[in-house]
């Protein structure tokens, strides 16, 4: 970007016509913004703000209704600074679950944006099945806002990646979509193909903890062309739900092996079941 800018400078100066050139394109930038505004209006009568959750009529794109707002059940502090679950009370300090210190996960920390309940439910299931991608703006606002300290410390973000049959009959990985957005809202570099799957797994739902972590060890490998890219640095792993930790646990195993420095997790919903 920077090095474009540098071009167009110096194109500037060898035509001996900067201050022409300084208004034309004032001149553009003007009818630009114009017609930027123009357009946006037009948009809104075209595609009017809706809500994601209701589809009311709203002020701005993007965004909840406060009765659908509610129907969020969002995780806040203070929380067990390893899985990121709620925790009863806030003892000032650094806070470990019994989860965590029963199951210490290989990540250091895993923050979510909210409970997988609720309209949160609903949103992730339409973004996943019903191929409309909404929210995704709403969903990268809300991964930055629940864990701007992960997001801060990270060298690169990587999605889990999708099982391929998955991405053959889906066509996108909802995970990839989240990191993109996440990415492009922080300014951190986005290794969206770094993970990758190497062999197929069965569905986790209806497994149970162990049958789960069974079920993804071994599943997930740095791609040989990432490794160099990824050894030394805080990678910033993210998907859209997390339940027991199995899936993010087994990528944070395949992301160490190529000597990641940490790894942390964000994802939009936890599962918060008794052994979670
Ligand atoms: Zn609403």
């Amino acid at each position: 970007m920077a090095i474009g800018d540098t071009n167009n400078s110096a194109a500037q100066s060898d035509d001996g016509g900067d201050d022409g050139n300084v208004a034309v394109r004032r001149t553009w930038l003007g009818v630009g913004r114009v017609w930027g505004g123009a357009w946006r209006a037009a948009l809104n009568v075209v595609l009017p703000p809706l809500c994601l959750g209701c589809q009311a009529r709203l002020l701005d794109h993007d965004a909840l209704c406060s009765e659908c707002w509610r129907r969020v059940d969002f995780i806040r502090p203070p929380l067990c600074d390893r899985l990121g679950l709620p925790m009863p009370y806030d003892t000032g300090g650094i806070m470990i679950s019994a989860a965590a210190a029963a199951h210490p996960p290989p990540f250091e920390r895993a923050r979510a944006v909210a409970r997988y309940d609720g309209l949160m439910r609903d949103l992730i299931h339409d973004f996943k099945f019903r191929d409309t991608h909404d929210a995704r703006r709403l969903f990268g606002r809300w991964l930055c806002q629940a864990a701007p300290e992960l997001v801060a410390s990270a060298d690169i973000i990587i999605p889990v990646p999708l099982a391929r049959s998955r991405l053959l009959a889906r066509r996108f990985n909802q995970a990839q979509i989240l990191a993109t957005e996440v990415a492009r809202m922080s300014g951190k570099t986005l290794l969206p193909l770094a993970l990758r799957r190497t062999r197929a797994t069965a569905h986790q739902i209806g497994l149970t903890r162990r049958e789960r972590e069974r079920n993804v060890a071994g599943a997930f490998a740095v791609h040989p062309n990432a490794i160099g890219r990824v050894a030394g640095k805080s990678v910033l792993l993210i998907d859209d739900v997390m339940t027991t930790g199995a899936t993010v646990s087994a990528a944070t195993k395949a992301l160490k092996k190529a000597a990641a420095a940490r790894v942390d997790v964000l994802t939009l919903a936890l599962v918060t079941e008794p052994h979670a």
